[in-house]
C-alpha cells in the first residue's frame, strides 16, 4: 500500500520541507540580475544574514553551491599549501570536510574520536598547547553532525582555543545548526561558519554561505591557496555593488529573502524553542519504544535531527523501506559506517507539532510492520512532552 492522498512527508535532515510562501518567492519571474531591482535584493538580504549570523563586523559570502563548495570556500581563502588544520573524527561530514581538506594540499591533523560524543574541547586545548613547530593556521569542527545527532559546544571549543592562548582560526560547520539553535557568531568567536540553504533556513538545497569575522578576512590577505571561484575578495567587491561576479542564483535569492522574514517574523529565541521542543519529543519517542538514540548523552542531542539505533540484526534501510513504501515517509539513511544501523529523524526547518506527530506515527507504524522488536506508545509519549510545553507556555503566557 502507498499513501495516494496528502502529502510526502519529508523527514531527513535536509532537504527539509519549503514552506509555501518560500515556493512561492521562487516562482516568480527572474530578474536582470545587473539591473538596480536586484542591487536592492542584494543589500536586504546581505544586511538581514549579518543579523541571522550575528557577524557585526565581518562579512557573509552566499555562494551558488552547495554545502560542500563552502567548506571548500572557508579553508582555500584562509589558509595556505602546506598549513596545519585540527579535525576531529567525530562524524562523517567532520571526514567529509577533512577530506577537502586534504585535497587542497592542507596538513590535517584528524584526530581519532568517539562518534557518539561531541568534540571534546580538553583535546582541543592539549593539541594546541602540543603543537611542536608547526603551528596550526585553523581548528574545524561540525556543530551539528548530521550523520550522529551529535552536537558540538562551540562556545566551550572557542574557550579551550583561548586558554590555550593560541591564534588559529575556529572554522565552524553549521550546515544542520544554523536557524535551527543557536550559534552566535561574534559572541563565540567563530571565524568563519560554513552553512546551506536546504536546512533550518527552508529552502531548496543550491545556495551555501560563509560568515565570515574581520580576523578571517585579514587572514585572507595573507593566504595564499589558489582560489578563483570561491574568492571572498572578488565576490565583496561586487556585493559592495549589490552584485556577484558570476549569474547569481537568482531565484533562490528570492525564496532566501522570504524565509529571512519567516525567521524574523517568528523570532530567533521562539526558533531554537520550537526545535528544542520537537527534539525532546523525539527522544521521548525513542525512549518509550525501547529504541537507542545514536548519541550518547541527551545532553548533547542536536536540535534538528535524532538518529535512531535499530537492534541488532535489524537492518536500518529495512524499516526505511517499509515506511517508505507504507506511509509515503522519508527517513534519513545512516551514512558511511552507520549505513543499515540507523535511521535518522529530522525535525528542523518548517515543522509544528502536529507534524512531528504525524511523522513519529509513521515511525511507529513502520517499526510495527517491519517487525522490529520494539515496545509501543513512542507517540503517546512524545504527544505528552508536546503538550506538557505547550501547558508551560500558555501558563507563563497568561
Ligand atoms: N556538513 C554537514 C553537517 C551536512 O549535513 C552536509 C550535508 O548534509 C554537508 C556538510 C555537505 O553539504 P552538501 O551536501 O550541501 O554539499
Amino acid at each position: 500500500m502507498s499513501s495516494a492522498g496528502g502529502r510526502h512527508f519529508l523527514q531527513i535532515p535536509g532537504p527539509t520541507n519549503v514552506p509555501e510562501r518560500v515556493l512561492r518567492a521562487v516562482a516568480r519571474p527572474t530578474i536582470d540580475h545587473r539591473g538596480p531591482e536586484f542591487a536592492r535584493l542584494t543589500h536586504e538580504i546581505l544586511a538581514a544574514l549579518k543579523e541571522l549570523f550575528h557577524n557585526r563586523d565581518g562579512d557573509v559570502m552566499i555562494f551558488p553551491a552547495s554545502g560542500s563548495g563552502a567548506w571548500e570556500a572557508a579553508l582555500v581563502n584562509t589558509l595556505s599549501p602546506g598549513d596545519r588544520v585540527l579535525m576531529f573524527d567525530h562524524g562523517f561530514f567532520a571526514r567529509g570536510w577533512c577530506g577537502i581538506a586534504e585535497r587542497l594540499g592542507l596538513e590535517v591533523d584528524l584526530v581519532p574520536s568517539d562518534w557518539r560524543q561531541p568534540v571534546d574541547p580538553a583535546a582541543v586545548e592539549e593539541r594546541l598547547r602540543a603543537e611542536g613547530d608547526a603551528p596550526y593556521g585553523a581548528v574545524a569542527v561540525v556543530h551539528s553532525e548530521t550523520s550522529t545527532g551529535v552536537c558540538s559546544d562551540i562556545a566551550a571549543i572557542r574557550t579551550a582555543i583561548d586558554r590555550a592562548g593560541h591564534g588559529a582560526l575556529l572554522l565552524v560547520d553549521a550546515v544542520s545548526s544554523l536557524a535551527s539553535m543557536p550559534l552566535p557568531q561574534d559572541e563565540w568567536g567563530v571565524d568563519v561558519v560554513v552553512t546551506g540553504s536546504q536546512k533550518g533556513l527552508m529552502l531548496p538545497p543550491g545556495l551555501s554561505f560563509n560568515s565570515v569575522s574581520a580576523k578571517a578576512l585579514a587572514a585572507s590577505d595573507n593566504a595564499t591557496l589558489r582560489r578563483a571561484y570561491w574568492d571572498w575578495e572578488a565576490l565583496r567587491a561586487q556585493n559592495a555593488r549589490g552584485f556577484f561576479p558570476y549569474t547569481p542564483a537568482t531565484n533562490l535569492l528570492f525564496g532566501l529573502s522570504e524565509a529571512l522574514a519567516m525567521l524574523r517574523e517568528e523570532g530567533e529565541a521562539a526558533v531554537f524553542a520550537r526545535h528544542d521542543r520537537l527534539a525532546a519529543a523525539t527522544r521521548a519517542a525513542v525512549q518509550a519504544w525501547g529504541l537507542e538514540t545514536y548519541c550518547a548523552d541527551p545532553a548533547n542531542a542536536s536540535s534538528s535531527l535524532t538518529a535512531v539505533m535499530t537492534p541488532d540484526g535489524v537492518d536500518a534501510d529495512a524499516v526505511r523501506q517499509v515506511i517508505l513504501d507504507n506511509f509515503d515517509m522519508s527517513l534519513g539513511t545512516g551514512l558511511g559506517p552507520l549505513q543499515g544501523k540507523l535511521f535518522r529523524i529530522g525535525h528542523l526547518g518548517e515543522l509544528n507539532e502536529l507534524a512531528l506527530g504525524g511523522a513519529l506515527g509513521g515511525v511507529e507504524m513502520g517499526l510495527r510492520l517491519a517487525g522490529v522488536p520494539f515496545r509501543a506508545g513512542g507517540v503517546t509519549a512524545a504527544l505528552e512532552s508536546l503538550a506538557t510545553e505547550a501547558a508551560a507556555a500558555s501558563a507563563t503566557a497568561s
